[in-house]
């Protein structure tokens, strides 16, 4: 027992993995054990078909029929091997959950015997009913069919439960005509069409040796954990994931206490099971730590190609909820689940990198390296800048909308930071006079010849711009914690190709046998840092005066989801990405609906949530207190003798009435849409707008009373856990 655990409850324990000496095993022995990666395969397929493999795990690509049938059957092999007795395809649906739906390996052969079997169809393909996953509206149920894909570029794994084994195959989800119903698919054609765009422009650099780019990230996971028993007690957390009520305790974070401070025993056994879980899973879990807010936390991976990546991070969402309850908490993955402490994000660490190896934003140590790396940067704010509406609408849901903007977490207006090495270096070469530039002097003159002062700049972070660059990647911070990485990933990849490709057209229209010179480039790259000038921002993006300069900059700001995603209507805006093959335009319709429809779902649930409480738990709890103040009014009456109760009723009374008008106006506001109809198509956009003009501010009254209450009622009759329980509960 500690002074940092709760003593009331037993902290579960959790022993590493040990080997036959009965040593604690290294990581490096046990990680990616579950995983039926290279090295599994290598004992079960011939080098030809390892060679094509590992080809496909690198670039994506076909496999064929009878290559399929043989890995099936390694798979199967290995997978019962370990214990597995099922499979499944893996996908995910734009739930920001993943699906599965398993099939035992059984079989009979021709004489009615049962035997285990997996064929190589069954690995390529499965077809789950697509109806009851979210669509929008767009598709009728009779064209519902839908269908999951292997992905072999992410690798198969055994999944792990006290209850059994099943093997997991990554998988996309497309629809009969090829359109894409899951976050999965979009992420690897915005790969695909990224790639080919840098490749290009690389060979334009004079790297013809290059043949692809692909695209990393390392996503930075925040998380609240609670005491699991303090949690159920409230309605709202169990539906919501946030607390609709909740008045400030006495101490919140203003003592900078939390942060980084030693990790309670009781977490610290959650985060070894944890860990362990994701080693096997071959999540390379890097980090761990105590966030800002108290009962906050963080895991972050070494980073990985952005598809594996994606998939990981799934996977570790999965584990910290599932993990979280064995010892006794409820892990938060809301946005913003406590008002009036930080909220949770998620910052896609994202990068780069070519079939080299080479980390194209990381600047070089010379001349020529420097200009490969500017012309990466420049085709990244080129792509921000032109398609930074959309960037936003990808990360725009109900919980986000409370973190960004709320002094806390990054504006929802897109700019970037780039330090004030590159900020300057940007400036000194849009300012840059004449029209004949000597490249190598420009280099030298600015300084830049070896740019590798940037990395000084990593160290002065700016935390309040939502798309910082840190010495050799750029940090999207405004996605939300409780996203799936591969949509906002997609979106900024397809941004960054649409940069790139403007790029290449212009360097396209001036190349010499498929070359073009250095001045040549630094011309384009001039124009380009002139374009883009605007999203460039190096102050504090949480001020006042950001707010005013943005709207001077005519940046978009939507602080609400319902406004930030009309820009999936603008077909101008989307065109960009339906060019580069990731979308169709009925895509984009399809998924604008279920942004719109899980905005509605979400708001109305966490107003059900209050309407509950607030009926059901604090109106009784309030007309007893009430009840009780007016008994001590009475008797002291009789007894003629003076109670301060009369005053203190006449109070108490004032603030019940608010609540109770409070209350009833939130309800009217409600019983407005509350119906079927709001689901409609046609009325999706206008409900959503509904709630976030109308419904929410009424909310917001909601809970002002109810805080209120909550300080003047005694404690103990107080209906469910407080704040001050559930941040220091752990
Ligand atoms: P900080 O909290 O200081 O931003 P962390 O170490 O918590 O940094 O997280 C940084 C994340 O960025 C890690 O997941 C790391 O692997 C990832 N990262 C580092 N280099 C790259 C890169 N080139 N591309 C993508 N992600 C990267
Ligand atoms: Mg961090």
């Amino acid at each position: 027992k500690d002074s940092f655990s709760n003593s009331a409850v037993n902290i579960r324990k959790i022993q590493r993995p040990q080997n036959a000496d009965g040593k604690q095993s290294r990581i490096a022995d046990y990680f990616a054990s579950n995983v039926f990666d290279l090295r599994a395969m290598v004992k079960r397929l011939s080098s030809q078909d390892l060679d094509v493999m590992a080809k496909v795990m690198k670039l994506g690509g076909k496999i064929d029929a009878h290559l399929a049938e043989r890995i099936a059957a390694a798979a199967r092999e290995w997978a019962m091997e370990m214990g597995a007795t099922h499979y499944c395809h893996w996908f995910q649906p734009q739930t920001g959950a993943t699906a599965e739906k398993h099939d035992a390996f059984l079989w009979f052969d021709k004489q009615g015997n049962p035997i285990e079997r997996f064929t190589g169809p069954e690995l390529l393909q499965s077809e789950p009913d697509a109806s009851s996953f979210p669509s929008g509206g767009i598709r009728s149920t009779f064209e519902a069919r839908g269908y999951t894909g292997w992905d072999p570029s992410s690798p198969m794994f055994i999944m792990e439960t006290e209850n059994g084994k099943t093997l997991y195959i990554p998988s996309v989800f497309i629809s009969y005509h090829g359109d894409a119903l899951d976050f999965k698919t979009p992420l690897l054609r915005s790969n695909k069409a990224l790639s080919e765009e840098a490749v290009k422009t690389l060979h334009f650099l004079g790297e013809k040796k290059v043949h692809y780019v692909s695209t990393s990230v390392g996503p930075e996971q925040e998380f609240f954990i609670v005491d699991k028993e303090l949690a159920r007690k409230r309605i709202d957390l169990k539906f919501s994931g946030r607390t609709v009520f909740g008045r400030r305790p006495p101490k919140g974070q203003e003592l900078e206490d939390h942060y980084f401070g030693q990790i309670p025993s009781r977490v610290q056994a959650f985060f070894n099971e944890l860990e362990v879980e994701l080693y096997k899973l071959g999540v390379p879990i890097k980090t761990r730590h105590n966030e800002v807010a108290p009962g906050q936390f963080e895991i972050a991976p070494i980073f990985e190609s952005s598809n594996i990546s994606a998939d990981h991070n799934q996977l570790a969402m999965k584990y910290i909820k599932s993990i979280a309850i064995k010892h006794g908490f409820i892990a938060l993955m809301h946005e913003k689940p406590f008002a009036g402490v930080n909220g949770s994000g998620k910052h896609v660490n994202w990068s780069m990198q070519d079939s080299t190896g080479r980390n194209l934003l990381d600047p070089g140590a010379t001349p020529h390296e420097n200009l490969v790396f500017l012309t990466f940067l420049c085709s990244v704010l080129l792509g921000i800048h032109d398609n930074a509406d959309v960037l936003r609408a990808s990360i725009a849901t109900a919980g986000n909308d409370h973190r960004l903007g709320a002094n806390e977490a990054p504006p929802a207006i897109i700019s970037a930071f780039l330090g004030n090495t590159l900020d300057k270096i940007l400036n000194s070469l849009e300012s840059g006079s004449g029209d004949i530039i000597n490249a190598e002097k420009i280099m030298i003159d600015l300084g830049i010849s070896h740019l590798q002062g940037v990395a000084k700049d990593n160290t002065d972070r700016n935390r309040t711009s939502p798309f910082a660059f840190t010495g050799n990647k750029f940090e999207f911070r405004a996605v939300g914690s409780s996203a799936s990485i591969s949509y906002p990933t997609a979106i900024l990849n397809a941004a960054v190709c649409d940069g790139l490709s403007k790029i290449n057209k212009r360097l396209e229209a001036r190349a010499q046998n498929g070359r073009v010179s250095d001045n040549i480039i630094l011309r384009v790259l001039k124009d380009v840092i002139k374009e883009t000038k605007k999203i460039r921002f190096e102050g504090n993006g949480y001020s006042q005066e950001w707010l005013d300069e943005a709207k001077q900059r005519g940046l978009s700001n939507f602080p609400m989801t319902p406004d930030s995603l009309a820009v999936l209507a603008d077909e101008k805006k989307i065109q960009f990405l339906i060019q580069a093959n990731i979308f169709t335009s009925e895509d984009i319709a399809s998924r604008l609906a279920i942004q719109q429809e899980r905005y509605i779902k979400q708001s109305l649930i966490e107003i059900n949530c209050a309407l509950e409480m607030a009926q059901t738990q604090v109106m009784p709890v309030c007309l007893n207190y009430l009840e009780k103040l007016m008994d001590n009014v009475k008797l002291a009456k009789e007894l003629s003798i003076p109670s301060p109760a009369i005053k203190f009723a006449e109070e108490f009374g004032k603030e019940f009435n608010h609540f109770f008008s409070a209350l009833n106006s939130l309800k009217l506001q409600y019983d407005k849409i509350s119906n079927e109809e709001c689901y409609e198509h046609s009325k999706l956009n206008s409900t959503a707008v509904f709630i976030g003009q109308h419904i929410l501010p009424k909310l917001v009254e909601l809970r002002n009373t109810v805080d209120l209450l909550e300080g003047i009622v005694p404690h103990n009759l107080w209906p469910y856990p407080k704040y001050s329980e559930l941040l220091f509960g752990i």
